[in-house]
């Protein structure tokens, strides 16, 4: 059974692999004989968004240690909505994976470690 704290593989927006655990996102910092070593993505600049896919491939973004999932497709513009609900309204527009603008205020703290 995949689950929030299965390890999983994708990409980044650059076509570059991610491995995300737990709701962190890490990158390759170095492959030697066999081994990869894996860095935490926050530390590329927390404010860089990054588009994994969830565990059941549906695909999310993460920006500044919130994380969203589509809301709505209109064209090349994409309405991202918090996936922390309960009330909270915050939504965040991309078009072509760029930020576009960002809409409403979390109720809630960011999922982000330090
Ligand atoms: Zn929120």
């Amino acid at each position: 059974m995949i689950t929030e704290s299965t390890p999983y593989f994708s990409k980044t927006r650059r076509g570059l692999p991610a491995l995300t655990i737990q709701g962190y996102i890490y990158n390759i910092q170095l492959r030697r004989a066999g081994k990869v070593r894996w860095v935490c993505a926050h530390r590329r600049g927390y404010d860089t968004p990054y588009f994994p896919k969830t565990a059941r491939g549906q695909p999310a973004l993460t920006v500044q240690g919130y994380r969203y999932s589509i809301h709505r497709r209109q064209g090349l513009k994409v309405r991202w909505t918090c996936d922390h609900r309960r009330g909270c309204n915050s939504a965040v527009y991309t078009v072509q994976d760029e930020i576009v603008a960002v809409r409403g205020e979390h109720n809630h703290p960011p999922k982000i470690h330090n």
